[in-house]
């Protein structure tokens, strides 16, 4: 059965084997962020609608658990914002009557949790993982350039909100982009919304391959270190298992990667086009190429072209 959903299992860093959903086409999202490894947001919404058919996910998830296939976690993620669609909770659901032995996250950029429909749709969801890269609405602005009627201020209320029900793991994931969010002032904003959030855990996280701007910059290890210190203790996304570690990684597809790149310069819609993988799972393989200096990028004024490392 092709997958038009589903994708993976991919290996992720914080997820181990990890079953990717995607709920919306690309790229369906609520924000236009600047270190977007997606790309450009091509449809910048806050508007919540079946974008893709719960009947055709739920299907798709049918046939694919019905081996009872080894998991960590099914996660709705992919190339937009997940609780866009309206009907996840149906999908959750689902998946805990009928599959209740596995786990289920959701990459979120939270923007939709001043909902009290969203926040009762993800409430089943066993880890939730949202962003929050500022907490003042110029960074906000800056950084997220969210659809206009979405405020920093929501945001930071919607998981104040969230947290107050969910009985979950949550867990805030911070992007640090250097020369906007790292700065005294607004780590200290993030700061105090975290403490009125009050998440599980956090983690701070940098640029790993090429963003939407090509400005944005990766923040060096020794900043992130240092932040991660002011924020109480968090996490660095970087000191996570490295992706060859994980059951899930696919040596073959690294390889066909490797090969294509070694043939051509490639985007990523090149890559997705030969091998029929989803996006996704295309950019895990890429940042773990281009963190074992197999392929470097080239920035073109056609695009963001992949090759192999000279
Ligand atoms: S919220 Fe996620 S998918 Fe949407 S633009 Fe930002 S990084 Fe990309």
């Amino acid at each position: 059965m092709k997958y038009n959903y589903l994708f993976g299992p991919v290996p992720s860093r914080r997820l181990g084997i990890s079953l990717g959903v995607d709920l919306v086409p690309f790229k369906t999202c609520t924000l236009d962020c600047v270190y977007c490894e997606c790309g450009e947001t091509t449809l910048l919404t806050n508007e919540r609608r079946e974008y893709v058919p719960a009947e055709a996910v739920i299907c798709e998830l049918e046939e694919y658990l019905s081996s009872l296939p080894r998991l960590d976690y099914i996660t709705f993620s992919g190339s937009g914002e997940p609780t866009l669609n309206s009907e996840i909770g149906r999908i959750v659901d689902y998946l805990k009557s009928e599959f209740p032995r596995y786990k289920l996250c959701l990459l979120t950029n939270g923007t939709l949790f001043s909902s009290k429909a969203v926040r009762q749709a993800v409430d089943r969801i066993d880890m939730i993982i949202p962003s929050l890269d500022a907490a003042s609405e110029a960074g906000f602005k800056a950084i997220n350039r969210p659809h206009k009627d979405i405020h920093c201020r929501d945001l930071i209320s919607g998981l104040i909100e969230l947290r107050e029900q969910y009985r979950g793991t949550l867990m805030m994931e911070i992007f640090i982009v250097p020369g906007l969010n790292d700065t005294a002032e607004e780590m200290a904003l993030i700061k105090k919304a975290l403490t009125e959030i009050k998440p599980d855990r956090v983690q701070v996280g940098t640029l790993d391959r090429p963003g939407t701007e090509e400005w944005v910059q990766a923040a060096d290890n020794s900043k992130l270190k240092e932040i991660a210190t002011h924020l109480d203790q968090a996490e660095l996304i970087e000191e996570f298992a490295e992706r060859e570690n994980i059951a899930s990684f696919d040596s073959s597809i690294s390889e066909q990667i490797r090969q294509i790149v070694s043939r051509r310069p490639c985007t990523v819609k090149d890559l997705i086009q030969v091998t029929g993988k989803h996006q996704a799972e295309i950019e895990k393989y890429i940042e773990y190429l281009m963190k074992k200096g197999i392929i470097e990028v080239d920035r073109m004024a056609r695009g963001t072209f992949f090759r192999l490392k000279k």
